[in-house]
């Protein structure tokens, strides 16, 4: 047993439905079924979690978390079972009424991230196909809370940053963040392996998503949320434990290839852009390498933080 690794988060899509139909996001065009999954399957995989020491969970894949009727019920039943779990939600925010942080307070999250993408109304609504206003005066309502550390000891609002996204709309960004007290968090956008448009190159050092267990809302344990209908799965939480498939053999040729230095031979991998790096176990020579090829990556192709338009 002394071999067996601790995934560093488990995703669970309680839902892959969705009210918004982002244009840089595969949700709106799924093969799969849309579904929320059965809460017999939820708790059987908080009972997994409970198995090992888990650092961080999130209730949330490809959808929205807040079109999930038992949301807050599924919230509750991981702080339970999982009461030293980094418990994180992610959201556009649209559904984060006023009653729903209100009940968030009674159960109260470690870090919200909320997506915002822009503050322009007509390319939010572009974007996003919503009315920014609603977002905007859930968030409002949550930033005045006398419970808002109650609500989400983090905050942090996120930005996708588009080929056109102009930097003084980030610059704006930025402040208005500040002014709500939350991290600002701009990310370039990522290819989906191929499925959606995105110039940054493939890089080679290891991926960050090898050390996740992301599980669709049918129970397939995915590759990661780039693999977005499952093609690449390492196995069924409905047959297996969570930490006995992300120890199987098809996990361990993942984190082999990408550890190994041979991300770039071997797919998906081999045509995503998404460039998070892992140097968990890959010896001290690799990691240096590693360490070298994200720096120079990072420092060309600025896949964080605010980028003149091209
Ligand atoms: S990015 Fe999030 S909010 Fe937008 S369509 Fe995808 S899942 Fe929905
Ligand atoms: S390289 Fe891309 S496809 Fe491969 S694990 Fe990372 S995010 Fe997923």
């Amino acid at each position: 047993m002394s071999r067996t690794e601790i995934p560093r988060i488990v995703s669970i899509e309680t839902t892959n439905r969705c009210n918004a139909k982002c244009s840089f996001c595969p949700n709106s065009s799924l093969a799969r079924n849309r579904q929320t999954m059965a809460q017999d399957l939820f708790e059987k995989i908080i009972d997994d979690c409970t198995k090992f020491q888990l650092p961080a969970i999130e209730p949330f894949l490809n959808g929205e978390p807040l079109c999930d009727p038992n949301l807050l019920e599924r919230l509750e039943h991981i702080r339970k079972r999982l009461p030293n779990t980094e418990l994180r939600l992610y959201t556009n925010g649209y559904a984060l009424t006023p009653a729903k942080q209100d009940a968030l307070a009674d159960i109260g999250v470690d870090h919200l991230f909320i997506s915002l993408n822009t503050l322009d109304a007509g390319r939010y609504e572009k974007i996003t196909g919503l009315s920014l206003e609603k977002t905007l005066d859930n968030l409002d309502y949550l930033s005045n809370h006398p419970q808002r550390q109650r609500i989400a000891r983090k905050l942090t609002i996120r930005m996708t940053r588009l080929d056109d996204t102009p930097l003084e709309e980030q610059e704006k960004f930025n402040q208005f963040c500040v002014e709500k007290n939350a991290i600002p968090f701009i990310a370039a956008l990522y290819n989906y392996k191929g499925d959606i448009n995105s110039a940054l190159p493939v890089p080679n050092f290891p991926c960050a998503n090898i050390t996740r267990v992301d599980i669709l809302a049918s129970g397939t344990v995915t590759l990661c949320c780039m693999d977005q209908e499952g093609e690449y799965s390492w196995g069924d939480v409905r047959n297996e434990s969570v930490l006995d498939i992300y120890n199987n053999l098809q996990a361990r040729l993942v984190k082999q290839a990408h550890r190994s230095g041979n991300r770039k031979n071997f797919p998906p991998c081999n045509i995503c852009n998404y460039c998070s790096p892992s140097f968990e176990k890959t010896g001290i020579i690799r990691r240096l390498r590693f360490k070298t090829e994200k720096r120079n990556y990072w420092q060309q192709y600025k896949p964080r933080g605010m980028v003149a338009p091209r």
